[in-house]
């Protein structure tokens, strides 16, 4: 399987060659741990486990880190803002730990409804201040920072690449109005490494360090955690958009100052996933959580349905219509499974050259830079092909859920949302299907007629026939 990706820094499309086989290295920005995860944020958790998938898929091993942010400070892109996790604990009556455990144990049955797999090492930053004083130091060593108002320093202008990922110029940046500088900063786009000014009172998490007692800045535990597990050079480092100007630029500059060696080869975006009034985001206050979904009657299958409908580096609008659309889709394909379960005793174990087509032409999809809706589309292609018999297709469909992670293997013959619809419709509608593939629209319309005086309705979508009752 050929694998492309886009690469952030270069903005096209390369071919991917592992830093070192055989292990693919690969780090993600994880989540902040004072709140719930958004539905947006989940979907940057799908999208890397499609590439985590895609990339098993393609034959390399993986080793997936990702951080934990359990320090409520670190939320903020610069030195303003407020303690998120302080803010919560106020809230709920909470201790800060007690809100990050909560919150990392609730993080993770969402990605575990939604059929993410787990990284391999899932760090947490307060686990790692020693890492982060260690790596400051040895930036400090090296001319990197300065002490200014009892916080330790970034000074960008040591690092001339700075700002390379996100194509930033400097000088415009520099010339343009900024409505809150930092006064002890030299230059208004240095960050924090070390607090020990804090600006919030009763602050809990606090920890020695060779310049006083304090907390480390935001950008500093993804550089310090990501070359613990992973080396100081490796393959992939993911994340949503948002972190392209200011968290991402700000660890390629603290970490490539720091080794002076490239860091990361593929740098990998996912796009935002937009509600119809624009952005969402955790401190706006309501958000849509994965819960929220399943009480509304959506299984986290269909949220991952709807996900995949959308290339990653695509904006998705999210509506409930759509779900909808996503819900019935998905539940087709159910149907489908379970009545090709019926049909044959057990999936093939060898492939006519019909069915290795599909898996080619699947292969190629997600190898080019991860189309997943094409996979989507692929899959249900071969549902529709007649002459591809039940058992083949068991196993092409099988083998494609390795990425798609739908869980189509575990779909029970009589699981919830097959019993509507009897065996003589379900006849029907495909007999229906079959005429419409012949273009015999008449014969088609015969039989929707037929299926709907018996009380059942249907509809056609891009993706099948949705039989309703
Ligand atoms: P956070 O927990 O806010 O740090 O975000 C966790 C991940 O979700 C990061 O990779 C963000 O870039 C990403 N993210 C935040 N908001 C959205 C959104 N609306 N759509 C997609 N990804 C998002
Ligand atoms: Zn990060």
């Amino acid at each position: 399987m050929n694998l492309s990706l886009h690469n952030t820094m270069t903005r096209t499309i390369e071919p991917f060659e592992p830093v070192e086989e055989p292990v693919v290295r690969m780090y993600c920005c994880g989540p902040t741990v004072y709140n719930f995860a958004h539905i947006g944020n989940l979907r940057t958790y799908v999208f890397e486990d499609v590439l985590r998938r895609t990339l098993e898929y393609a034959g390399f091993g993986v080793k997936h880190v990702m951080n934990v942010t359990d320090v409520g400070h670190l939320t903020d892109d610069a030195d303003e803002g407020e303690d998120k996790m302080l803010k919560s604990s106020k809230e709920t009556g909470r201790d800060v730990y007690t809100i990050a455990r909560m919150y990392t144990d609730a993080f993770f049955q969402d990605t575990d409804a939604l059929h993410i797999l787990r990284p391999h090492v899932a760090c947490r930053a307060t686990d790692h201040i020693q890492d982060m004083i260690s790596l400051i130091k040895r930036l400090e060593a090296k001319g990197h920072t300065y002490v200014s108002g009892g916080n330790v320093y970034f000074s960008i202008d040591t690092f001339p690449r700075y700002g390379e990922l996100a194509r930033l110029n400097l000088e415009e940046l520099m010339s343009g109005a900024r409505i809150h500088v930092d006064e002890n900063k030299r230059n208004p786009k240095d960050f924090a490494l070390w607090f020990t000014n804090s600006k919030f009172e009763n602050q809990v998490m606090v920890w020695d360090s060779p310049w006083g007692t304090g907390y480390p800045g935001w950008h500093i535990e993804c550089s310090a955690m990501s070359m613990k597990y992973l080396g100081e050079s490796f393959d992939i480092h993911c994340g949503g958009i948002d972190h392209i100007p200011v968290h991402h630029t700000n660890e390629i500059a603290q970490s490539e100052a720091a080794t002076g060696k490239r860091w990361v080869k593929y740098w990998i975006h996912g796009e935002f996933l937009i509600n119809e009034t624009g952005k969402m985001s955790k401190s706006k206050g309501e958000f849509l959580t994965l819960t929220v979904l399943q009480d509304k009657g959506y299984d986290p299958m269909d949220y991952r349905y709807f996900c995949l409908g959308g290339h990653y580096r695509s904006q998705l609008v999210f509506s409930w219509q759509s779900m909808d659309a996503a819900k019935n889709a998905r539940r087709n394909l159910v149907r489908q499974v379970q009545s090709l379960k019926r049909e044959a005793a057990r999936c093939a174990t060898t492939l006519s050259a019909a069915a290795k087509e599909y898996l080619r032409v699947f292969a190629e999809h997600l190898g080019y830079d991860l189309n997943a809706p094409r996979g989507l589309a692929d899959m249900w292609n071969l549902i529709k092909d007649g002459s591809v018999p039940a058992d083949e297709k068991l196993a092409c469909l099988y083998d494609m859920d390795r990425i798609l992670g739908l869980g189509l293997e575990g779909i029970e013959v009589d699981e919830e949302g097959s019993e509507s619809i009897p065996e003589d419709i379900q006849a029907l509608v495909d007999e229906r299907i079959e005429a419409k593939r012949n273009k015999n629209y008449h014969r088609a319309d015969e039989l929707r007629a037929i299926v709907e005086k018996a009380g059942y309705k249907l509809k056609d979508t891009p993706d099948g026939t949705l039989v309703t009752k």
